[in-house]
């Protein structure tokens, strides 16, 4: 059977992450999307259970002391983690995982997963990341000052992921994200030859 691989997908908020999943979600049916855990509000068409499990933070710190995260950590003062039973069962199926999460989660997947494909957005300005994060209008100034705070010191940790894609254009970069997954799949290790019978 073919082996499914966790793919990180990670990089400053606003930079377009969700933006290039959904567009190689919808392309590539051997991709299996996980719904992270997160204690921030809910925003307008945003869907409980498939954007996120929206949870207390009683609740999550439930999850973290039972050890059901592969990952979680603190972002822009809330929680967000990775439940681990979901990623499991995929790849138990044989399908690829997509965790589209920020870099601290992002570096202790890659630690506990070193077989994880990891792919860093990077925006091509600081200033253009500034008028998508403004222009996607759901976040409000305090938190949308804050993410571009972080995202300085998220994009000098660019070097430890696999690959970095910048996302000027848009197309362009999704051709990117798929190429790498081509050659991920392509990788010997993890490519069944037939053998000759005797
Ligand atoms: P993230 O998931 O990284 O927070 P989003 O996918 O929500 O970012 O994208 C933030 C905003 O930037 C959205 O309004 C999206 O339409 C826009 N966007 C994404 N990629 C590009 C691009 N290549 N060029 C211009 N705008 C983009
Ligand atoms: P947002 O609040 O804009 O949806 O997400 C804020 C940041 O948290 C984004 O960079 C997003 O990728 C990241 N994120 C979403 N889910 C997870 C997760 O499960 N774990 C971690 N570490 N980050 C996540």
């Amino acid at each position: 059977m073919k082996q499914g691989r966790v793919i990180i997908i990670s990089g400053p908020s606003g930079v377009g992450k969700g933006t290039v999943v959904k567009r190689i979600m919808a392309a590539d049916p051997e991709l299996c999307f996980s719904v992270s855990a997160t204690t921030r509000a809910i925003r307008p068409g945003e869907v409980d259970g498939v954007s996120y499990y929206f949870i207390s933070r009683e609740r999550f710190e439930e999850m973290i002391q039972k050890g059901e995260f592969l990952e979680h950590a603190s972002y822009a003062g809330n929680y967000y983690g990775t439940p681990e039973p979901a990623v499991n069962a995929a790849l138990a199926q044989g399908k690829s995982v997509v965790l589209e999460i920020e870099v601290q989660g992002a570096l202790q997947v890659m630690r506990r997963r070193p077989d994880a494909v990891s792919i860093f957005i990077a925006p091509p300005s600081f200033e253009e990341l500034h008028r998508r994060l403004a222009g996607r209008g759901d976040t409000d100034p305090e938190s949308m000052a804050r993410r571009l705070r972080e995202a300085k010191g998220e994009c000098e940790l660019a070097k430890e992921y696999n690959y970095t894609v910048i996302n000027d254009s848009l197309e362009e970069a999704v051709q990117k994200v798929q190429a790498i997954l081509t050659a991920e799949r392509c990788r010997s290790r993890y490519t069944y030859i037939p053998q000759k019978e005797e």
